[in-house]
């Protein structure tokens, strides 16, 4: 895998920068402003968006803010421009998900992924704007889906692994009725400065337990763990070097302005003297795949292009990992050409020692 591809896998789009919630661990800065998106930067991306969705699958993947604060009516003029070839997702913490909304999700065919933290007393930090607990409004969400009989993911973030707790959280998102979990490890990055530093152990047996949590009922995709056994069984097929794509993707978040900032979506809003706001263009400026195709020239993408490089050369992780995670490396190291993160140890090292952990503890013993 080397330098950046001129296709995306998928595109992010920023309908309104506006979250109704204010969880303590966002790293989002604009998330009290409703800037939202004109239907020209979608008439814009839609172009090279269709034409890629005719080549193949292809995904939109609405993200805020919390894209259903930007109100059916202005989402449904967004959509427009696209072609029906070109799958939709939506990120969404739920709370504003009533009967109207799953109408909307079946009617344009709109995957939801759902954020939640695991039961009521795992989601502390998912506040509402005057600091209010917001569990019961995210239930009332999902209450919606599951009777309008709307499939969905979830996505659930975790501060601080402990014994126990991947257990809880597996059988909490079995009884949720969710079809994929992802799971993330709180990450400190944007306007959110926690510490994501966490004892080695408390890692991967946090990724280890949640793998046997898994295997007693397989009913839910888990997206780490089944990255982890791919690359495990590339490994013992002798065809590791296959599991990475040969480009990195670019992922190119569109900004509700239009702006683009590649590689990695948390960038978008921030500046930085040295780096400017990190953006490579403007799709009302500039056609998105000329803007791909001069990826390499924005400095900060040159700089992190070096630091993937470093991680290649020196990192024994790097063909299950590849080496991404452009926004941690800037907001824990200032720069892009570091290596090791706080978030790669969590969510690619211990990870893939947790998994193995596992197969070892659970390996038949030598007759
Ligand atoms: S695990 Fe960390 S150091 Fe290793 S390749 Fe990935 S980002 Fe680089």
């Amino acid at each position: 895998m080397r330098g950046i591809g001129a296709v995306p896998s998928y595109v992010v789009m920023q309908p309104t920068t506006l979250c109704n919630l204010d969880c303590t661990y966002c790293y989002l800065p604009l998330r009290a402003d409703d800037r939202r998106m004109p239907v020209s930067v979608a008439n814009a991306v839609a172009g090279p968006v269709n034409d890629w969705a005719r080549d193949g699958r292809f995904s939109l993947v609405w993200h805020g803010g919390e894209p259903l604060a930007a109100g059916r009516e202005h989402l449904a003029a967004l959509l427009a421009p696209f072609d029906s070839g070109v799958e939709h997702h939506v990120q969404t913490n739920a709370t504003l998900i009533d009967d109207a909304w799953c109408e909307f999700f079946a009617a344009h065919q709109i995957r939801v992924s759902v954020s939640v933290d695991g039961p009521r007393e795992r989601n502390g930090d998912r506040v509402t704007r005057g600091g209010r607990p917001s569990y019961d409004r995210i239930m009332a969400g999902v209450g919606a889906l599951r009777r309008n009989g709307i499939g969905f993911s979830a996505l659930c973030v975790v501060s601080r692994p402990a014994p126990g707790l991947a257990t809880e959280l597996y059988d909490y998102f079995l009884d949720l009725g969710c079809d994929v979990l992802g799971i993330n490890i709180e990450e400190m990055e944007g306007v959110n400065t926690r510490t994501n530093a966490h004892p080695a152990a408390a890692v991967s047996g946090f990724w280890a337990e949640l793998v046997t949590a898994w295997r007693r009922d397989p009913r839910i995709h888990l997206r780490e763990v089944e990255w982890s056994l791919r690359y495990a069984a590339a490994v013992l097929d002798g065809v590791e070097d296959e599991v990475l794509p040969r480009h990195l993707d670019p992922i190119p978040t569109i900004g509700y302005d239009g702006s683009v900032v590649l590689l990695s979506p948390e960038l978008a809003g921030f500046s930085d003297p040295n780096y400017g706001d990190f953006t490579s263009g403007n799709v009302l400026e500039t056609p998105l795949p000329d803007i791909l195709s001069t990826a390499a020239e924005t400095p900060w993408v040159a700089e992190f292009l070096a630091g993937v490089e470093a991680c290649r050369s020196r990192c024994p992780y790097f063909g299950f990992c590849g080496g991404g995670h452009a926004a941690n490396r800037y907001f824990e190291h200032g720069r892009f050409d570091g290596t090791e993160t706080n978030h790669c140890r969590n969510s690619k090292i211990r990870l893939l020692e947790g998994v193995l952990d596992h197969a070892r503890e659970h390996e038949p013993s030598a007759a």
